[in-house]
């Protein structure tokens, strides 16, 4: 039986968190638990940073970016003696369960304090969709649309100054926010980690297109970390018909609003999490399957490969 749940963002925010947080919060108070707020992370929790959650704690964050309970990064929480002082704070504060929101790190956080006897569940929140266990993560689709509206706006002026817009988006081993993004924008290449890096095949598509096709614009999707953008502009300016420009969006993908999908994403796996913990089940993290709201083991999740691409890559490649 819980009386007590923490909560606690770790890693990199997402758009959506907030909707997990309020959605856990109200969740377990109307079923008589209480709620502490950890800040920072596991930051907080070695720190003991804890705030008690009311109901109106959580008002007016749905729509809000970010997460209200901030974030950190604690390299040092991977030694067992950083968590066996967790532990004891959480104790001394009667805390008997936690819900932990970030990526694979943050799970594996959460799976070292479940072995430590206290139950944990991890929720997806990365904007990168890299998280195995889950078609989607929280703030995937929020940093889709903001790639999607930058990429559009690109799209107008590269076609009126025979340009190549060459956009870098996040996404260091995971390229779902390129190939998506790829998708929705008809882009002309999509580079990422599944596909790898090829500059010359990049450069002959280029010179094919400008000359064969006779298209006036065409925009390149790439992962970030596969190679330097303003290089590659430069070297389609050179060799290509186009005149090449790169734009690196950055952190804005990260921030805004999150999407109805997000927030009701959020909502959903927040409720799970508290029934999972409700039933005295740790160490699992919560995902979406063909649209049902799933838990599976942590370590389950952490040794499967993300399902393969494959068909959206064809399909990408059948639309170009
Ligand atoms: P993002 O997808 O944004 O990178 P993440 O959760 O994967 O999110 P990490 O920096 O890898 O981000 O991990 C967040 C925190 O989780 C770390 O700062 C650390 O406190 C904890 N953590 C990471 N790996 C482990 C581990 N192997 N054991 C225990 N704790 C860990």
């Amino acid at each position: 039986m819980i009386r007590r749940i923490g909560i606690l963002t770790s890693g990199g925010d997402s758009p959506g968190m907030n909707a997990a947080i309020r959605a856990v919060t109200r969740t377990a108070l109307s079923n008589g638990i209480e709620v502490v707020g950890i800040k920072d992370g596991y930051r907080g929790l070695y720190e003991g940073n804890f705030m008690s959650m009311k109901k109106t704690d959580v008002s007016d964050i749905l729509d809000r970016g970010g997460t209200k309970l901030g974030s950190a990064r604690l390299k040092e929480f991977k030694d067992v003696k950083v968590q066996e002082k967790c532990v004891e704070n959480l104790k001394k504060s009667g805390i008997d369960a936690i819900v932990v929101i970030g990526g694979d790190g943050s799970y594996r956080g959460a799976l070292a304090l479940t072995k430590l006897g206290i139950n944990c569940i991890g929720l997806p929140g990365t904007i990168d969709n890299d998280i195995p266990g889950t078609d989607y993560t929280i703030g995937f689709d929020t940093a889709l649309n903001t790639v999607v509206e930058a990429v559009d706006k690109l799209r107008d002026t590269s076609s009126s100054h025979h340009r190549c817009s060459v956009v870098e988006v996040m996404g260091n081993h995971c390229g779902d926010l390129a190939l998506w993004a790829g998708i929705s924008c008809g882009a002309e290449i999509v580079v990422t980690p599944e596909t790898g890096y090829d500059e010359v095949e990049i450069l002959e598509k280029l010179m094919y297109l400008d000359r064969n096709v006779n298209k006036n614009h065409a925009i390149v999707i790439i992962s970030e970390k596969m190679t330097h953008v303003e290089d590659l502009a430069n070297k389609i300016s050179n060799h290509t018909g186009f005149s090449g420009r790169a734009t690196v969006l950055g952190h804005i993908q990260r921030g805004g609003s999150p999407t109805p999908f997000d927030r009701v994403l959020a909502s959903r796996m927040g409720e799970k999490a508290v029934d999972l913990l409700m039933a005295g089940v740790g160490g699992h993290c919560v995902g979406i399957l063909e649209n049902k709201i799933i838990s599976m083991p942590i370590e389950e999740a952490l040794s499967t490969l993300k399902t393969s691409r494959k068909q959206l890559y064809r399909l990408f490649d059948r639309l170009v």
